[in-house]
């Protein structure tokens, strides 16, 4: 079933949406060679504390950390620890919060330092592939018009898109109906109505969209080893298009 939120809920959203994208915006300037996740990890969870508002992810099924950040090959929920980034990474950092008891959650993937043209590419291409996935929100089009507008984009740049996770709707709850696939046929899917409420999250692949778990249990990597990015944002339907509660 999924949740209908009102302008007020909303509102409330985009409060927790804003702590998100303002703690991304703070940890780009962070990202360097020499700094280790778990100080990035630290640096989120302080931001967000001091916004006044409280990790989501932390706890989360006993997720230890306030981000998740993944390295190169890992596609997404990579543990913080003492790993140190190095010239010539990409890395994925995904961060929920919660404010008044509703969710925000968005992802970035950020190059270390100087980063080859076929990363920057990736880059670019999942990053634009959530920005025509987003512009496909609006009241009477069909969820799957936003997860075929994505697969397109990555797939016609010689990419794969992730199929074994999804984006999802988000409200009191992290992850509520609908899943948001990254792949499929514009005629599926529900049809989008004013108050709906979703998190789009393009992961796209080099190689294979083929991916497996670490035996941590929760790092999910390529199968192929090859590099993975993560784009997210939180975006609500609204009475004639879109709004983006994560900028
Ligand atoms: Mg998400």
């Amino acid at each position: 079933m999924i949740i209908k939120k009102t302008d007020a809920h909303i509102e409330i959203m985009r409060r927790a949406g804003k702590v998100v994208g303002d703690t991304l915006k703070m940890l780009e300037k962070e990202i360097r060679p020499g700094i280790s996740t778990e100080d990035l990890d630290k640096l989120a969870e302080d931001f967000i504390l001091s916004s006044g508002a409280r990790p989501a992810f932390k706890g989360y099924r006993g997720f230890p950390a306030t981000a998740c950040i993944s390295i190169d090959e890992e596609v997404v929920h990579g543990i913080p620890g003492r790993r140190i980034l190095t010239e010539g990474q990409i890395v994925s950092v995904d961060l929920g919060a919660i404010v008044d008891g509703f969710y925000g959650d968005a992802a970035e993937t950020f190059p270390v330092g100087e980063i080859s043209v076929e990363k920057r590419k990736l880059l670019e291409v999942t990053r634009r592939s959530l920005e025509v996935g987003i512009e496909q929100v609006c009241p009477g089009n069909r969820l799957g018009m936003v997860s075929s507008a994505i697969q397109k984009v990555a797939e016609e740049a010689g990419y794969s898109v992730v199929r074994e996770l999804t984006g999802h709707g988000i409200g009191k709850t992290m992850h509520e109906d609908p899943l948001v696939p990254n792949y499929g046929s514009p005629e599926e899917g529900p049809i989008l109505e004013r108050g709906f409420v979703i998190a789009i999250e393009p992961m796209v692949n080099m190689g294979t969209y083929q991916v497996v778990t670490k035996p941590d249990g929760w790092t999910i990597v390529t199968a192929d080893g090859k590099p993975s990015a993560h784009f997210e944002h939180t975006v609500a339907v609204t009475d004639k298009g879109h709004d983006i509660l994560t900028l």
